[in-house]
């Protein structure tokens, strides 16, 4: 043996001294009882297991608003299960239209390229949603067999706001429809039946509170045609949907389940259903929007207009001469609060996502947020925004 032994640090020596409150675009705070779960280990295969899995595949019916059978988990991040939903419905020569309205739209667009997809991109302007009589036109001339999309896009905090609109003409044209709905979900409406989607995709730390790495995917019975009538071999086996039918289905093995993740899951889900979704999506309304209000009282400009603004996730334009690592590095440091900078656009950005949206977080974010503007120098008027979002909260 010629390697010797590492020196190492302890963890508590690594991790800060009071935990940060993540108030970025994901993972966000999650609850004791996902804490909780997330530390037992048990059986992947076997009766509690499956007990488990029975409950969170029925607690996946009720917060994806779908009947279907085929809800399933899987091992990885949000983008797991984008690839979970897109490499089983493309294969080459399949043809997809891809609604691209910035980092994680693009993304499921490179995925089904990757697929072997013949790709037509509708590349929507930054900071503008999806607009249906585009996507008819699409669906007219190109004829996709598969078109995706996400509802919110995290990346520039833009809402596709006519996603049900959306569903009805892909429905039209018997385009499958996968929807990206990993900030998204259980934050705001989206019924997967009503609307008609055929796959739906989402992660665990965002909208649920989970923590991170372990996905679900939901496919319609006509998605599921396709998926389990492929005429080309499915080149991923990790990922394969039939195979993880054994697990999800059968109680039996595809690959040992992230048992802990899944105990996490679970309790988060159980969760949503005590508070009901009708409530949550109330509770995301109000606090998002008493935070938009607030930012805007304290003098910051938020970066996407009313009609097309994202309320998962709220962008904040930054002021001339303002650099956002400045900003992110500021608040961590001094406030010790996590907020996220941006992939591309001149702007900061807050999440609403699940636990985020409490008011207690909001008060103390909203505090050091406004606080690092003044350290850094920009005029800003703090006590207006904390007195715009005690107001909006009265409100409720
Ligand atoms: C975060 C996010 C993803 C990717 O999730 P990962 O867990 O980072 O893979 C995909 N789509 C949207 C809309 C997201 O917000």
């Amino acid at each position: 043996m010629n390697i010797a032994v590492p020196h190492v640090e302890q963890l508590n020596r690594i991790l800060p001294e009071e935990p940060l409150l993540m108030m970025g675009a994901g993972p966000v705070p999650i609850p004791a009882a996902v804490a909780a779960a997330n530390g037992i280990v048990i059986n992947h295969l076997g009766e509690t297991m499956a007990k488990v899995v029975d409950q969170v595949k029925r607690m996946g019916r009720y917060i994806f608003q779908t009947e279907t059978e085929w809800l399933l988990g899987v091992a990885g991040p949000g983008s797991a299960a984008m690839e979970m939903a897109v490499a089983n419905l493309v294969w080459p020569g399949t043809r997809v239209l891809s609604v691209c309205n910035g980092f994680f739209s693009d993304r499921l667009a490179e995925m089904a390229v990757r697929a072997g997809g013949e790709m037509e991109k509708l590349v929507v302007v930054d900071g503008e949603a999806a607009d249906p009589e585009v996507i008819a036109a699409y669906l007219k001339t190109f004829k996709p067999q598969v078109l995706t999309m996400v509802q919110g896009e995290t990346s520039n905090t833009t809402f596709n706001r006519a996603l049900p609109e959306i569903a009805a003409i892909a429905a039209e044209h018997d385009c499958l429809l996968v929807v990206d709905a990993v900030c998204t979900l259980s934050t705001m409406p989206l019924e997967m039946d009503n609307w008609g989607i055929d796959a739906v995709i989402t992660g665990g730390q965002k909208g649920l509170s989970s923590i991170p790495g372990v996905s679900l995917v939901a496919f319609s019975d006509k998605a599921w045609q396709r998926v389990i009538n492929r005429t080309e071999p499915m080149r991923h086996w990790t990922l394969d949907a039939t195979l993880a039918t054994n697990f999800w289905h059968r109680a039996s093995y595809h690959y040992t389940a992230p048992v802990s993740g899944l105990l996490a899951l679970h309790e988060a889900m159980r969760l949503v259903c005590d508070e009901t979704l009708e409530k949550r999506f109330a509770r995301h309304a109000v606090c998002s929007i008493a935070l938009q209000a607030a930012i805007e009282a304290v003098g910051l400009e938020l970066y996407v207009k009313p009609r097309t603004r994202l309320n998962s996730v709220v962008g904040i334009k930054l002021p001339v001469n303002i650099d956002g690592k400045a900003v992110c590095a500021h608040i961590s440091k001094n406030y010790k609060v996590e907020i996220s900078g941006s992939f591309g656009p001149a702007i900061v950005r807050i999440g609403q996502m699940g636990e985020q949206c409490r008011a207690h977080n909001l008060f103390r974010t909203l505090h050091a947020f406004g606080s690092t503007f003044k350290d850094l120098g920009v005029s800003v008027d703090v006590p207006a925004g904390m007195a715009m979002l005690e107001s909006k909260l009265q409100q409720r």
